[in-house]
């Protein structure tokens, strides 16, 4: 079968079918509650002994499909591909604990590249004290790619998983969307980057994965489901509502968008905002009573409703919308 056919997540639904899930079963500890979980969400949940749960996540960045070796400088590209990976830490509620970094190297780049690629790396894992354990080094002929695995932790029991949106939860995110796919628009069209399309190629450059913020968010009981926003909120939402078996009812015209954004492409900014990939925003949801108590600055764009699983009425939309997919 064509993989255009089945499509990313027909592809992972299809590996999950065909390998034992782990899921469910104890780790070890001795405690039947604690059980692993494996593929579905943004990172794997391991209890340990210790009475932590342990979190892994694998993320790669492919030339040509995720950056051209033209237009990024090595230490943009070493910066974005530890923040894509730590926003799935943070995703979860969790604190990252070690990088592991794999690359396969074409000839186009020499030490000067590796170096600033590294500098960026570090600076980025330095930006959420999580140190570079190891990793893998190979040469390429037909493109550079990147391979990161980050591990982190939290409390048992308390990651924050796409599966437990309730009905009557509101539906937050943490920050404006569709910044890095209006930058991604600026580099595809080569515009010039000064005023706002500098800042929009800029968030597409250098996302900040909400490590803090995913930290703050599970340290409150009424946060229920989360995850990061990786292929856009018109995509990523129904990850959540899939897993819940809930439904959502999203106001369009409260999905935050920065003056930027609205400045450079007025007439496709919520296009944008809705399916546009890569801001690494958080999405989450809270029960009511306790989204006064949520700390960090975050905006409720919906609530979760119990229609039909997995699907989601946006309101104030006049076309139908869809994000990024692989394939
Ligand atoms: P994210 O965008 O948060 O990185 P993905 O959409 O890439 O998440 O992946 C969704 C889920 O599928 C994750 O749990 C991930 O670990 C799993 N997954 C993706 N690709 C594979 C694969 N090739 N083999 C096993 N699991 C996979
Ligand atoms: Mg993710």
């Amino acid at each position: 079968m064509d993989l255009k056919e089945i499509g990313e997540f027909g592809l992972i639904d299809r590996i999950k079918a065909g390998t034992r899930q782990q899921d469910g079963i104890v780790c070890g500890t001795g405690e039947p509650d604690r059980a692993i979980r494996g593929i579905g969400d943004d990172c794997a949940v391991i209890p340990q002994r210790s009475g932590k749960d342990t979190l892994v996540s694998t993320d790669m960045l492919v030339e040509g499909t995720h950056f051209l070796m033209g237009d990024i400088t090595p230490y943009q590209l070493g910066w974005k591909s530890a923040a894509v990976n730590l926003s799935d830490i943070a995703a979860m509620g969790g604190k990252p604990t070690a990088a592991f970094l794999a690359f396969a190297l074409t000839d186009s780049v020499d030490t000067l590249w590796t170096d600033a690629f590294m500098d960026g790396f570090r600076c980025c894992c330095d930006s959420c004290g999580t140190p570079l354990l190891g990793g893998d080094t190979t040469s390429s002929k037909c493109g550079l790619s990147i391979c990161v695995t980050v591990l982190g932790e939290c409390g048992s029991g308390n990651a924050r998983l796409r599966s437990v949106a309730k009905p009557g939860d509101l539906v937050c995110v943490t920050g404006n969307l569709g910044d890095s796919a209006g930058g991604l628009e600026v580099i595809l069209r080569g515009l010039e980057r000064t005023g706002a399309a500098k800042v929009l190629v800029d968030r597409h450059y250098h996302p900040v994965p909400r490590v803090t913020e995913g930290l703050s968010l599970a340290s409150c009981s009424g946060v229920h489901a989360m995850m990061d926003i990786s292929d856009g909120i018109a995509s990523d939402l129904l990850h959540i509502l899939d897993e819940s078996r809930v439904s959502a009812r999203i106001d369009v015209a409260k999905v935050p968008q920065s003056n930027e954004l609205q400045e450079l492409w007025p007439e496709k900014a919520l296009d944008l905002a809705l399916c546009g990939g890569e801001d690494y925003e958080l999405l989450f949801t809270v029960e009511p009573a306790f989204e006064p108590l949520v700390s960090i600055p975050h905006f409720v764009i919906g609530v979760i409703e119990n229609g039909a699983p997995g699907t989601a009425v946006w309101e104030g939309l006049k076309k139908n919308i869809c994000g990024f997919r692989h394939f």
